[in-house]
């Protein structure tokens, strides 16, 4: 006998399928006024309820402890920052 070559019955389709993957975004550069937690929120300046109770009772003088007294609050994760 004589040995019969197996049969390459496989299909010789060249299927590449190009997988686009869009790289992510990661803006390392930080924005001015924007979240440094998430990155997605832009900070807002939010008086305290202190401040403002300062700014009541200590009035004119209290404006200026509710301004020092502001924090910038994350409206997106709720992060805040003095
Ligand atoms: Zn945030």
């Amino acid at each position: 006998g004589y040995a019969v070559p197996p049969p390459t019955s496989q299909p010789n389709y060249s299927s590449t399928y190009t997988i686009i993957q869009q790289p992510a975004t990661t803006t390392s550069v930080v924005v001015v006024g924007g979240c440094p937690a998430c990155r997605v929120g832009v900070l807002e300046d939010t008086f305290t309820c202190l401040g403002v109770l300062c700014a009541i009772v200590f009035f004119p003088i209290g404006i200026l402890f509710c301004l020092a007294l502001r924090q910038r609050r994350c409206p997106n994760c709720g992060a805040a920052f003095g």
